[in-house]
């Protein structure tokens, strides 16, 4: 079987074998086999990987945007209020998908799991 692109996978969300069928069954509900290739998705487990990483990569880009306004026009507090709240629900809700999809194709790219006694 030929090895799937990895990157279009993880932005697509598509399955990490075959990349033909999808990941997700509704937002980020995990589908519980690839409807292509029949890949068992039991064997991922993200975890709370996907929202560690949203909570770290948004909030980090929205705390630096946030100091650049207000260092730069000082703007009263409501203006923050109006861009950083509509920004961050939208980047948290973009973002979750990609990292789960991303985590998901990478344990299966690398065979992690579970420790295992040799
Ligand atoms: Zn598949």
């Amino acid at each position: 079987m030929k090895e799937p692109n990895t990157p279009k996978a993880c932005i697509l969300g598509l399955c990490p074998r075959c990349g033909q069928g999808g990941l997700f069954d509704g937002y980020i509900k995990i589908k519980p086999r690839c409807p292509a290739c029949d890949l068992d998705y039991a064997i991922f487990d993200a975890g709370d990987g996907p929202a560690v990483f949203g909570i770290l990569i948004v909030g980090a880009i929205v705390a630096g945007l946030a100091l650049y306004v207000e260092f730069t026009f000082s703007p009263p507090y409501w203006v923050h209020a109006v861009l950083w709240a509509p920004l961050i629900v939208v980047l948290s809700l973009g973002f979750l998908r990609l990292s789960k999809s991303t985590l998901l194709v990478l344990q299966y790219k690398h065979k992690a799991g579970e420790g295992r006694r040799l």
